[in-house]
């Protein structure tokens, strides 16, 4: 989407939104259960050969699964902002952790509040702190939870999935208790996002048993997912005690991935590999969604306006994202042939620099999936990738010509994302402190 139609979303939703009338049927709750750097390989759902998973798994097999399912940058507070807005990173401006999104931006929890919905979010991740990046405008309760020390760092500085489940749990009990609104309710886990901790209680049941192994970092974050999977199994059976599961749609999804070694690299956020940019999502609502497998391609910016239809709001034309509600409820055709555009940058700003020189220099790669077929250009050293995805879905084998150029359909993307970097206008100025930046160091936020 051009600039020029972000803005006019801003003043079209400013002006048309307030006032609204409530849907006529009484609409459905909403629940967002997010889990941070949760990559689709490492589920059971999705094949993996340990049991990480269950709870997961058997809510995404109660619902609409989605197989091919991708964010749009594979960094936290980029792709976050890109669910909630369904803009690309380079048009809501948080291309990089630490810098806030533009003010004012349409998003789907905006236009739930507006419909009477009471809106909540708790979540786990130092760099969603709202002065670092300019979310809590799109919920009435928007907290990040950092009550407790990583390893050995000094300042609290994340919340563990229980903490978070007890939170959200308190808000939903204050709010069922005090009014009849429906509530959309976000909750983000920030295990399992490195450094991977042990999880001892959840090694027998991922099938690890040999105390020479426990130190392997893949099998530390699997334990982390086990012990991310049995909290939202907690999670779920207490909101299901306080609302039929009929009366709310649950939704389900990661971030982003992440690289436990592939490609020489560990984390996420500087590449466009399939490990970091596919990510689980699921959609639940029992006895509305039959449970199936969607194979087409689909996007975390898809979350927004989906939500919007299945509750009964018809997205406005200016979201980029896809309704799936149609092909959900009614069984109509997704988005065959769909092409899925990605960027990359640096991970987090890591000083107090003017605001365009730190996006402008932080594009480190572009990318375009059509058919299959994944075309990935690094700005920063002028390489290209192109991979055969149904035949080499772990990226192996590089099958573009030699010295190929990229496509004109990947370099005028490539122009996209460069002309919105430039672009600064409106865009709030990075406020971080000292203690921020420790705190995105320790998370591997900063080179
Ligand atoms: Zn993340």
């Amino acid at each position: 989407m051009a600039l020029w139609k972000v803005l006019c979303a801003v003043v079209v939703f400013a002006i048309l939104s307030p006032g609204s009338p409530r849907a006529a049927s009484s609409p459905p709750h909403v629940l967002l259960i997010s889990i941070d750097t949760l990559r689709t390989m490492n589920m059971g759902s999705y094949g993996y050969r340990r049991d990480t998973s269950p709870h997961l798994d058997e809510l995404l097999a109660a619902g609409a699964k989605f197989d091919d399912a991708r964010t749009v940058e594979p960094l936290t507070a980029p792709a976050l902002a890109s669910m909630l807005t369904s803009l690309h990173p380079h048009e809501h401006g948080s291309t990089r952790n630490g810098l806030r999104v533009r003010p004012n931006l349409f998003s789907f929890t905006k236009a739930l509040g507006r419909r009477g919905y009471a809106t909540g979010a708790f979540l786990g991740n130092w760099t969603l702190k709202d002065k670092l990046s300019g979310l809590a405008e799109h919920f009435d309760t928007y907290e990040v939870l950092l009550n407790r020390k990583r390893w050995f760092g000094l300042a609290k500085s994340e919340a563990t999935a229980d903490d978070l489940v007890d939170l959200s749990l308190s808000w939903l009990d204050a709010h069922l208790g005090a009014s009849d609104k429906p509530f959309l309710m976000w909750v983000h886990m920030i295990e399992p996002h490195a450094p991977y901790r042990l999880r001892g209680a959840y090694l027998k049941q991922i099938g690890v048993k040999r105390a020479g192994s426990l130190l392997s970092p893949t099998r530390r974050y699997d334990s982390e997912i086990a012990f991310a999977d049995d909290r939202v199994g907690r999670l779920l059976s207490e909101v299901y005690e306080r609302v039929p599961r009929e009366q709310i749609v649950v939704v389900f999804f990661s971030d982003h991935g992440e690289s436990l070694g592939e490609h020489g690299y560990w984390g996420h956020g500087r590449h466009l590999y399939e490990f970091s940019l596919r990510i689980p999502l699921g959609i639940t609502w029992s006895g509305t969604i039959e449970p199936r497998v969607v194979d087409e391609p689909a996007l975390i910016g898809d979350i927004g306006p989906t939500v919007l239809g299945l509750v009964g709001i018809e997205p406005p034309d200016f979201i980029e994202g896809f309704d799936w509600t149609g092909v959900l409820l009614r069984g109509e055709d997704g988005p065959a042939g769909r092409v899925t555009l990605h960027q990359a940058h640096r991970s987090s700003v890591g000083a107090q620099e003017e605001q365009t020189r730190l996006r402008a220099r932080g594009l480190l790669e572009v990318g375009r999936v059509a058919d299959a077929r994944k075309e990935v250009h690094r700005v920063v050293n002028d390489r290209h990738w192109l991979f055969d995805l149904e035949a080499d879905p772990a990226e192996k084998r590089d099958v573009s010509a030699q010295n190929a150029r990229p496509s004109a359909e990947l370099q005028e993307w490539l122009e996209t994302v460069r002309s919105g970097l430039a672009v600064a206008d409106d865009l709030p100025p990075p406020n971080l402190t000292d203690e921020d930046l420790d705190a995105l160091r320790a998370l591997g936020y900063i080179d």
